[in-house]
């Protein structure tokens, strides 16, 4: 069936990306909620309909590691994409509250914020949110074992697309890899449509590059892509260290900026998994992280590395660790509007 605008009542956004807005919406005829995208593109209506026929190929990408393609439609100038709601959102906004109580507050903040009387010297005030930017002590982060679960799944679904698909996903990254409370973990946004894939390419502006040192190559060329479905692996590794750390491994403070980024990218040793982890977690990571793409691992050797063999004979509750990772990202937020309220208290 083909989903249209008027069947969906819209609710609050989930994110933005670089190219557009998702929105929570409620498919009404069948009272399935879903994850709306919107992407705004400046194309004529025979290259929109390109767009939406290739994307029909998402209806074959059925596997427990994807998530489900619901359809795709465009008003006006912009490409509609409607796929399964995941409601515990990208492992990039719950990677930093993966690990115990990394919230913990030193300081009991006032009941009421607005009773300037209990209120805490603003200077005395440590914020203790996790620091997305790594400081040389890790804050934030998700334990090894739950880590091994999230990059099998990764793998899995990869392979698939790979095997069943012969694509590549080519945006390997923590905001793509979604969960849901059940503790299912899945990969979204693969390029399917290259149509899509064209129009989206000029507008690419990510600051936080997840590219193989072969493909930022190619692209800084122009030359016709010559990176292939081991760059994926790049990123795939690249990902798995910044869910470990809790914050993308090239921290800012060093790399100032993209041009910075790429050259360490490119021309760096290739950063690791940090020495808390076990030698096969490092070693599984090792493989991801080759500079030359012939010498990363495939889909295969990873699926068989121990890293992986043995979370498959583990029992790991994913369903807690993604409701404790959830509250502790509720406590974060509730106490950064808090400390938000203390400031404009003191300031005025
Ligand atoms: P980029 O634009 O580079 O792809 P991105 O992946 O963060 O970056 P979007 O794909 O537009 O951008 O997604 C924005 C955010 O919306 C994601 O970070 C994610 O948290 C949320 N999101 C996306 N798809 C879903 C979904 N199916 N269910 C729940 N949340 C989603
Ligand atoms: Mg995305």
């Amino acid at each position: 069936f083909a989903i249209t605008m008027d069947q969906l009542q819209l609710y609050e956004d989930l994110g933005k990306g670089n190219y557009g807005t998702v929105k929570k919406v409620l498919h009404k005829p069948t009272n399935v909620a879903m994850a709306m995208k919107e992407i705004r593109l400046e194309l004529d209506q025979a290259k929109l309909n390109a767009i939406i026929m290739e994307l029909d190929i998402l209806h074959r990408a059925v596997a427990p590691e994807i998530v489900e393609f619901y359809g795709a439609f465009f008003i006006e100038s912009c490409v509609y994409y409607c796929m399964e709601y995941m409601d515990a959102g990208s492992m990039d906004k719950l990677q930093a509250y993966g690990r115990d109580s990394p919230c913990t507050t030193p300081q009991a903040p006032p009941e009421d914020p607005m009773d300037t009387t209990q209120m805490p010297d603003p200077t005395s005030i440590q914020l203790t949110l996790p620091n997305p930017i790594f400081s040389g002590k890790r804050t934030g982060g998700v334990p090894e074992q739950v880590l091994a679960r999230v990059v099998g799944s990764m793998v899995r679904g990869l392979k698939f697309l790979k095997d069943e698909l012969q694509i590549m996903h080519r945006d390997v990254k923590p905001t793509n890899v979604l969960v849901n409370r059940r503790g299912e973990i899945k990969l979204c946004d693969f390029g399917v449509s290259g149509q899509l894939e064209k129009s989206l390419a000029k507008t690419n502006i990510g600051c936080q590059s997840y590219m193989a040192p072969e493909r930022i190559r190619s692209e800084s060329l122009n030359t016709s892509p010559t990176y292939t479905v081991s760059s994926d692996v790049w990123s795939l590794g690249l990902s798995t260290i910044e869910m470990a750390l809790g914050h993308y491994p090239y921290p800012p403070e060093t790399y100032s900026n993209v041009f910075a980024q790429l050259t360490a990218i490119v021309h760096g040793d290739p950063p690791q998994l940090p020495a808390e982890f076990s030698e096969t977690a490092r070693d599984w990571v090792a493989r991801c992280m080759m500079k030359r793409p012939e010498d990363r691992a495939t889909y295969k050797e990873l699926l068989e590395h121990p890293f992986l063999v043995e979370d498959s004979r583990r029992q790991v509750d994913m369903p807690e660790w993604v409701a404790r990772a959830l509250e502790a990202k509720e406590r974060a937020s509730r106490e950064k509007e808090r400390m938000e309220v203390l400031g404009e208290k003191a300031l005025s």
